[in-house]
């Protein structure tokens, strides 16, 4: 199974790391979870247009997360040669109806606009929308997924994800502090994907905001020590809070290893790991 950084940096905006989005791909499948700023562009360039993706998993509503979705949506519309193209799998969190929903709504001109100009062009393809709060959320050969409740409260309800194909596990916890539900999907996993905070950074910022982030977010040595109860194989860090600065992702690695063991992966956009 391949993954890969698509977008690794977090609401700050930043020219070299997009916002919140990940790849996972295995013989032909490929999931996108979450999608952030920029999300298109990184996936032309990790070769994964749009049209290509089987399914778009959101962990949860929080903007960073779903900023491109009307992206992902439209660029996919337009660019699909086939007109009875199968429809997007959309899963997420309850909630996600309404934002898909609302998202179309927000681009109605533009769909009225392209179906009038084009003759070629007919309604956009229909969207699959799969609300969960947990258990088996995906079972197509060979990849079977399951959702488990996270806490990024008072962002409720949010989902981790993990992804089994073929002897292989991948979960993608989202934004979370440690708990039970992430505890209990990452067990015995290849690889957990974590999005992290440096706290200490962080309560150096001279505003509340940033420093309220800690409440609901996990540093970078309590996801390492999820990733070590769970007994993973492979750490993956990423949503860096703040940016990693250049020359600083040692840094990062060294504080991840005071409590995991195991490899530890940090990357740039389009950094891709192999797992399994
Ligand atoms: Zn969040
Ligand atoms: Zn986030």
């Amino acid at each position: 199974m391949q993954f890969i950084f698509l977008g690794t940096g977090c609401p700050v905006v930043s020219l070299e790391r997009f916002g919140p989005a990940h790849l996972v791909q295995h013989q032909g499948r490929s999931l996108l979870v979450d999608c952030g700023s920029g999300v298109t562009q990184r996936l032309l360039a990790a070769g994964c247009p749009g049209r290509d993706l089987d399914a778009l998993l959101l962990t949860h509503l929080h903007s960073d997360h779903i900023t491109d979705l009307g992206d992902v949506i439209i660029t996919r519309w337009v660019t699909t040669f086939d007109a009875q193209a199968a429809p997007l799998p959309i899963i997420g969190p309850p909630g996600t109806a309404e934002v898909v929903r609302a998202t179309l709504a927000a681009f109605g001109f533009d769909i009225g606009y392209r179906i009038a100009h084009h003759d070629d062009l007919t309604e956009p393809p229909p969207l699959e929308v799969h609300e969960y709060t947990e258990g088996p959320v995906w079972d197509r050969e060979p990849v079977r997924i399951t959702a488990a409740p996270t806490d990024h409260r008072p962002v409720e309800p949010t989902l981790g994800f993990r992804v089994d194909c073929e002897g292989t596990a991948v979960v993608l916890a989202g934004d979370t502090v440690p708990c039970a539900g992430l505890d209990d999907l990452s067990a015995g996993a290849d690889a957990l994907v974590h999005t992290v905070i440096r706290e200490d950074l962080v309560n150096q910022i001279p505003m509340q905001r940033f420093k309220d982030i800690c409440d609901y977010h996990s540093s970078v040595q309590q996801a390492a020590a999820t990733a070590a109860r769970a007994g993973v194989g492979t750490l993956i860090l990423t949503h860096y809070v703040p940016a990693i600065a250049p020359g600083q992702e040692e840094q990062w690695r060294q504080l991840a290893a005071t409590e995991f063991d195991g490899r530890i992966e940090l990357g740039d956009d389009l950094h891709r790991v192999q797992v399994g």
